[in-house]
C-alpha cells in the first residue's frame, strides 16, 4: 500500500474498537457527531497528501510507492528540509490546532526506528520489531495515538508503590505469543480516531519498576483495550458559533488495558529500565522537529488573530497595541529561526544532546512560554469584544438583527464579520476547546519543569560556571 485517501482513512476506523464517550459506548466512531468535525479535518489531511504528492510524499524504499514525508529517515540536511517543509504545509493546513495530527506519531515512530540499535542492544529482536513496525506504519499510512504517562492518582509514589500495583499498566503474565498486560495509561489524544496505540517511555523508571518499563504498539481494536474519552466539546453549534470546536476537537482518552495480549513482535522494550530511561533522550529529534513546526503554525495563527482584533476595534495605531503585536510577531520569528537552526542538528552525529539542542529548547522552553503570552495579549487587547458575541440564531432574528448590525460592527467590518472574528478568538481562548488547547500547549511535550531541568545536565553548564570562576580568580577570590 501507499498513502491513503481521506475516505480510506475514515473506512479504516470502522472496526471493533471499544470507545466510550458521554456515558455511552460508541458503535461507530465515524458516525458519532461530536467526533465528526475532527474526523473530517483528519480525512482532509490524508487527501492533501494525494493532492500534493511532490511536496508531501517520498518514494518508499520497499515499493517505490509514495509514502508520507513524516516517515522519511533523512540522511542529508536537504532531506530534513524536505521533511520540514512538508510538515509545515500540513500543520499550516490545520492552523497548528491539531497537536496530534498523524505527523506527530509518524515522526515519533521514525525516531524510535532510527534508534533500533539502541532498542535491540540487549535483545536484537526488539530492534527488529521496531524496524518492522516502522515499515508497517509507513507502508500502510497508519494513524497513531500514543500514551506515555501513568494515571495521576498519587504522584508522591512510583507505580510499584501504589495501593493497586495494576493501576499503571503492567504485565500479568507471559505467553508463547506475547505478554498479557493490565492497568491504565493516560492520556491518549486522538485515540478514538486513530488506527494504532503506541505505548512509549517517558518519565524515568527506578530499580524495582521493571514491570512498568514497557514500550509496544497494538491496533486500537485489540480485544481488552478500552478508550474512555473526556467530555466532547463539539455539541453541534456549527461553524459560526464554534469556528474551531466544530473542526478540530481531536479528543483525549484514558486508556484501559483489560488483560490485553501484546504480541512479542509488537514489543519494543520489555522490563528493561536502562533502555526505557535512555531512549527518549537519545531520540534523533524528528518528534521535536514536527512538534516545533506545529507550534510555529499555531503561533502564526495567534499573531494573525491578534492583528485582526486590533484592526477590528480601531486600535492598531495605538503605540502599546503596536508593541504588543510586534512582540507576538517577534516571537513567531524567534521560533521560526530556531526551527530552521534545528534542521542541521538532525543530521549532526556529534550533537551533545539528543534530541537536538535548538529544537528541544524551542519546544520545551520557548514555545510554551510564547503560547501563554499570546493568549494573555489577545485577552488584553480584546476587552469585552470577546464576550459580546451573539449567536447565529440572533443574527437570523429580524426583531434584533438591526441592532446587532448597528452596534456590533467593527471599524471596517460588518457586525457579522466582527462577531465571527471574536467568536473565533473566544473559541481559541475561552470555550472548553480553547481552555484545553491552553492546557495542551503547556503540558503536551511533558511537564515543562521536568523537560527544562534536562538543560541543567548539559556539559555547557560547566563552561558557564568557569566564566564566573575565571572572574572571581582574577580578583584573587578562590
Ligand atoms: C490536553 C493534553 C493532551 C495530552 N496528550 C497526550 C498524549 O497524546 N499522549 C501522552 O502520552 N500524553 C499526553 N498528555 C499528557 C502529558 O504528557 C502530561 O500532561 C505531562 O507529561 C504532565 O504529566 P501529568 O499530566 O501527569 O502532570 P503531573 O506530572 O502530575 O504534574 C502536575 C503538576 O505537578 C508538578 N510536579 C511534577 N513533579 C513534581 C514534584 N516532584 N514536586 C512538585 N511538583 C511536581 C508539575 O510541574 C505540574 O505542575 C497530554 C496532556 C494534556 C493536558
Amino acid at each position: 500500500m501507499a498513502i491513503r485517501s481521506g475516505r480510506e482513512f475514515v473506512e479504516s476506523l470502522r472496526d471493533d474498537r471499544v470507545v466510550y464517550a458521554n456515558g455511552e459506548r460508541i458503535a461507530d466512531v465515524t458516525e458519532y457527531p461530536p467526533f465528526r468535525g475532527a474526523l473530517m479535518s483528519l480525512a482532509a489531511l490524508y487527501d492533501l497528501q494525494n493532492e500534493h504528492r511532490a511536496e508531501l510524499t517520498f518514494a518508499s524504499p520497499s515499493t517505490g510507492q509514495p509514502v508520507a514525508a513524516s516517515y522519511l529517515m533523512a540522511r542529508t540536511v536537504e532531506e530534513v528540509e524536505f521533511r520540514r517543509r512538508a510538515e509545515q504545509m500540513r500543520a499550516d493546513f490545520t492552523y497548528g490546532l491539531m497537536g496530534r495530527m498523524p505527523d506527530f506519531c509518524n515522526a515519533m515512530v521514525t525516531d524510535f526506528a532510527s534508534g533500533a540499535a539502541d532498542l535491540g542492544v540487549r535483545e536484537p529482536r526488539f530492534g527488529d520489531n521496531i524496524t518492522r513496525y516502522y515499515e508497517l506504519c509507513r507502508e500502510n499510512d497508519l494513524c497513531l495515538t500514543h500514551t506515555l504517562i501513568d494515571p495521576q492518582v498519587d504522584r508522591a509514589r512510583g507505580p510499584a508503590e501504589q495501593t493497586d500495583p495494576f493501576l499503571t499498566m503492567r504485565p500479568v503474565r507471559e505467553t508463547d505469543s506475547g505478554v498479557i498486560v493490565r492497568g491504565a495509561k493516560m492520556l491518549a489524544t486522538l485515540a478514538p480516531l486513530s488506527n494504532e496505540l503506541l505505548v512509549g517511555p517517558f518519565l524515568p523508571r527506578r530499580p524495582g519498576e521493571e514491570d512498568y518499563a514497557l514500550c509496544f504498539a497494538i491496533p486500537n481494536h485489540t480485544p481488552g483495550l478500552k478508550f474512555i474519552c473526556r467530555e466532547t466539546y463539539d455539541d453541534g453549534r456549527g461553524r459560526f458559533d464554534r469556528p474551531l470546536t466544530s473542526r478540530y476537537d481531536e479528543q483525549d482518552a484514558l486508556v484501559i488495558f483489560e488483560d490485553v495480549l501484546v504480541p512479542w513482535e509488537r514489543m519494543f522494550i520489555y522490563r528493561d529500565i536502562d533502555i526505557y530511561n535512555s531512549v527518549t533522550g537519545r531520540r534523533l529529534g524528528y518528534t521535536q522537529l514536527q512538534a516545533c513546526i506545529r507550534g510555529l503554525a499555531k503561533l502564526k495563527f495567534l499573531a494573525g488573530l491578534a492583528c485582526h482584533i486590533a484592526e477590528a476595534i480601531g486600535r492598531s495605531d495605538a503605540l502599546h497595541f503596536r508593541a504588543q503585536l510586534g512582540e507576538l510577531v517577534a516571537n513567531v520569528e524567534l521560533v521560526s529561526g530556531l526551527v530552521r537552526a534545528g534542521v542541521p542538528e538532525l543530521v549532526d552525529a556529534k550533537s551533545e544532546l539528543r534530541p537536538p539542542r535548538a529544537l528541544s529548547a524551542t519546544l520545551w522552553v520557548l514555545i510554551p512560554q510564547v503560547q501563554v503570552r499570546a493568549i494573555q495579549l489577545i485577552r488584553e487587547m480584546s476587552g469585552s469584544g470577546l464576550i459580546l458575541t451573539p449567536t447565529q440564531k440572533d443574527f437570523e432574528n429580524p426583531e434584533i438583527v438591526g441592532h446587532l448590525e448597528k452596534y456590533l460592527r467593527g471599524k471596517s467590518l460588518s457586525a457579522r464579520e466582527r462577531v465571527q472574528l471574536f467568536k473565533l478568538a473566544w473559541d481559541l481562548i475561552g470555550e472548553p476547546f480553547g481552555s484545553r488547547q491552553f492546557q495542551y500547549e503547556w503540558f503536551y511535550a511533558g511537564d515543562p519543569y521536568f523537560t527544562r531541568a534536562r538543560f541543567y545536565e548539559l556539559p555547557v553548564v560547566q563552561e558557564y560556571k568557569e566564566i564566573v570562576t575565571k572572574l572571581l580568580r582574577s580578583n584573587g577570590i578562590e
